[in-house]
């Protein structure tokens, strides 16, 4: 646990919150100004739940003092106990609506989820098999948060005014559609949920929304995807002079710049090496996704198919691939240059 006395800005207490993913544990952090807020949560599990409380005691802070918990996105190991600072406080739970479906309604949620896992499924190659596992994974992930009451949405450019200081809301989509960042320009401090880590390189996958699922096979045509938006998003980061973030996972870092440009080259790459495997054939999406993870473990195929529809949208939005309709209507990628013809028109 870490206090941090933000020179001439927001103090700003972390606190550790173990998870039970691989990324380790979270943080979750108390700005102690006027009004006392929380920023990130962590999951409902009882260790995360011990953990939250003994650091808020460890700072002399009285939970019923909370009176606004602000989400950098709606993952369960960042909100999953905002409801329970709910029920302790009656605070008002901020967060971007892209993403506040997800707790305002978490049975319709999880239902939308599995479709949309279907949907990808069928669309893009993957054996029906290997799409129970991933929907029982979702489940998990779901029953890991409270239920709880997303109140006013975050808006982008929107001012936060505290008794020592204010931050922006910087709506930054690509991890999740409403991923936002926290920005103290006074001090340079940006509060980066998990757009901006150090510890991993965050991923950039499509989600179901508020749209029925079975939109997502009109939505990517035409919409550049959450690569691009990702990418958008760490340009627009890119510009700013962070000089200190504080990051969803890992330890506070200074050197920005770096790791910025560090995550965006990983992607870039990524996706230049999915456009060199449709070079050498068409493909689905599965079928690249095997290509680019070799050894991959049936567990994890759907989020590699999922972060391997984000490189194509990408790459089909700066032209480069293009889509058509493959046998039992599954979609097959290829090089726009090769078969211009063949392509759908978007
Ligand atoms: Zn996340
Ligand atoms: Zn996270």
């Amino acid at each position: 646990m870490t206090r941090v006395a933000n020179e001439a800005g927001i103090p700003i207490v972390c606190i550790s919150l173990p998870t039970p993913f691989p990324i380790g544990p979270v943080n979750a952090f108390v700005l102690d100004t006027d009004p006392l807020v929380m920023i990130d949560a962590g999951p409902a599990t009882q260790a995360a739940e011990s953990a939250l409380r003994a650091g808020l005691r460890e700072h002399g802070i009285d939970i019923r003092r909370i009176e606004i918990i602000l989400a950098t996105h709606g993952h369960v190991d960042h909100v999953g106990l905002a409801g329970l600072i709910q029920d302790g406080s009656s605070a008002a739970l901020r967060m971007h609506v892209a993403d506040a479906w997800r707790l305002a309604r978490p049975e319709l949620g999880l239902d939308q989820a599995r479709s949309f896992f279907r949907s990808i499924a069928a669309t893009h190659g993957v054996p029906p098999e290997q799409v129970s596992r991933v929907e029982q994974m979702a489940a998990d992930n779901w029953s890991m948060a409270l239920p709880c009451e997303p109140g006013v949405p975050l808006a982008d450019g929107e001012e936060l005014i505290f008794a020592h200081g204010r931050l922006r809301v910087l709506h930054t989509p690509g991890h999740t559609p409403g991923s936002v960042c926290f920005w103290e320009e006074t001090t340079g401090t940006l509060i980066a949920g998990d757009t901006v880590l150090r510890v991993a390189t965050p991923n950039a996958l499509l989600e179901p929304g508020g749209t029925p699922a079975s939109d997502l096979e009109t939505r990517p045509v035409g919409d550049s995807g959450p690569m691009s938006r990702y990418l958008n998003s760490l340009e627009r980061l890119a510009c700013l002079d962070v000089r200190r973030v504080f990051p969803g996972h890992g330890a506070a870092f200074d050197d920005a710049a770096r790791v910025l440009e560090r995550i965006t080259r990983q992607h870039r790459r990524r996706t230049s090496r999915i456009a060199a495997l449709l070079d050498q054939q068409a493909d689905t999406a599965f079928g690249v996704a095997h290509r680019l993870f070799p050894g991959l473990k049936p567990e994890a195929t759907l989020m590699a198919v999922n972060e391997t529809i984000a490189g194509l949208m990408h790459l089909e939005a700066d032209g480069a691939v293009c889509r058509s309709e493959g046998a039992q209507a599954q979609t097959l990628w290829m090089p726009r240059v090769h078969r211009q013809q063949e392509c759908r028109t978007p």
